[in-house]
């Protein structure tokens, strides 16, 4: 009898985004002549940087002629995209990185959802909460965690970003084993400090820790006093994994392509306490369960870095970050506060409600929708996400339609 395998059994479905769906269906069931403006998803809008676009047709090209043709190419990722992400993401900004302690994948969500295969099923895991749930929920799958209970796992420890906090999480008082760390941060939009992340790697090396570093909106850091690679932190070649992504930079959310750092000098042991490096157990796994990216799509991704290239994608990045500048304005003028914004194109949005009641004000008055914090973890309750991934005028128009609607309140 074959049987399956019942952690997923513990698995919350995910009524978050049906539930949006429903609402959002019934509003335009009811109001056919209203435009609704979606400011609730993280997926960008724009067409890919022209650069990009130029690399991809001439890859293609070269895939249509036996004399250039490529087949598998290596499974880590081609010389050039290594050497050039090493070269511009790290080594420009003095962080330590060699083009083979990077692996091209096609995607943040994959490796940061396959990661923790590498590592024993008894390791204490930290995820921040509220957080992206890919991190959860592939923990819950391997069977690290017990049931589902008052809004949160069993046997997970719950880092918690609250205003209190500013939305970095302080190191636990309790050790734990892996760690998992995103900035800027999805949902909140916050960002964190040289010292701040001095502080996790010091943790992390004092208690033969491992830190999983989500930098998938790098690309949108402005302030240079922020660091936009753990690497930029003394010590954490031992104790640190990075991932980024070109889905956001480059609007690769399509095209997929993405990579993982791994020092070699990044460790983690067995149950005897022999150190081994995590290096070579990710290069084991890579090469046995994946089999590259495309190459007119590493091509694409390669030009990224030329100088086209980057001009465009910060351009891009800009466009997308006026938004966010208009939304965290206009909202703080409401008398919100928020966090994000800058340097991050979400902003997190405290409700002073329940984060529905603000999720169907915004709807069913402005035509807005919005991503409920809730559905991020408790610590999202009261709050509302919204993204900077529309065009200038729908982000204008709808930020008019609130102010409106409170207007309108406040009059009554
Ligand atoms: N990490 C975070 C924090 C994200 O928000 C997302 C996508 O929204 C990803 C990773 C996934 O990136 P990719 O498109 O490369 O799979």
């Amino acid at each position: 009898m074959i049987k399956i395998n019942e952690n997923y059994l513990k698995l919350q479905t995910s009524y978050l985004f049906s539930d949006i769906a429903k609402r959002v269906n019934n509003f335009a069931g009811s109001n056919p002549d209203r435009e609704i403006i979606k400011l609730g998803i993280g997926d960008v809008t724009r067409a890919l940087p022209l650069a990009c676009i130029e690399a991809l047709h001439k890859a293609v090209d070269e895939m249509a002629r036996d004399s250039s043709f490529r087949g598998y190419g290596p499974e880590q990722g081609y010389e050039f995209l290594r050497e050039a992400i090493a070269e511009n993401d790290f080594q420009a900004k003095g962080a330590e990185i060699g083009a083979d302690e990077i692996f091209i994948s096609d995607g943040a969500k994959c490796d940061t959802g396959n990661i923790q295969e590498l590592f024993s099923l008894d390791s204490r895991i930290a995820v921040p909460d509220p957080v992206y749930p890919v991190y959860v929920d592939t923990n819950v799958i391997a069977g690290r965690t017990g049931s589902w209970e008052n809004g949160r796992y069993k046997g997970l420890v719950y880092l918690e970003s609250t205003e209190k906090n500013g939305y970095v999480p302080a190191v636990p008082d309790e050790q734990v084993d892996l760690i998992y760390l995103c900035f800027p941060n999805n949902p909140t939009g916050a960002t964190a400090t040289k010292e701040q992340l001095a502080k996790w790697v010091e943790y992390a090396r004092k208690n033969k820790a491992l830190i999983l570093f989500d930098a998938a909106y790098e690309a949108f850091i402005r302030d240079e006093s922020i660091p936009g690679s753990i690497y930029e932190i003394e010590g954490a070649r031992e104790v640190a994994i990075e991932f980024r992504s070109f889905s956001k930079s480059a609007g690769f959310t399509g095209t997929r392509c993405a990579y993982t750092v791994v020092p070699k000098s990044c460790v983690a042991y067995d149950s005897r306490g022999s150190k081994h490096d995590v290096h070579s157990l990710w290069n084991r796994r890579h090469t046995t369960k994946f089999n590259g990216v495309s190459y007119p799509v590493q091509r694409a991704a390669e030009a990224v870095y030329s100088d086209k290239g980057k001009e465009q994608v910060r351009e891009l990045t800009d466009y997308y970050l006026k938004n966010a500048s208009l939304i965290l304005e206009k909202m703080t003028d409401l008398g919100y506060t928020c966090v994000g914004g800058e340097n991050s194109p979400y902003i997190w949005i405290k409700t002073g409600m329940d984060s529905w009641e603000l999720f169907d004000t915004l709807l069913n008055k402005a035509a807005v929708a919005c991503t409920p914090g809730s559905g991020f973890g408790s610590c999202g309750n009261g709050y509302i996400r919204l993204s900077a991934f529309n065009s200038y005028k729908n982000v204008k128009t709808a930020m008019d339609r609130i102010a409106e609607i409170f207007s309108l309140q406040a009059e009554d």
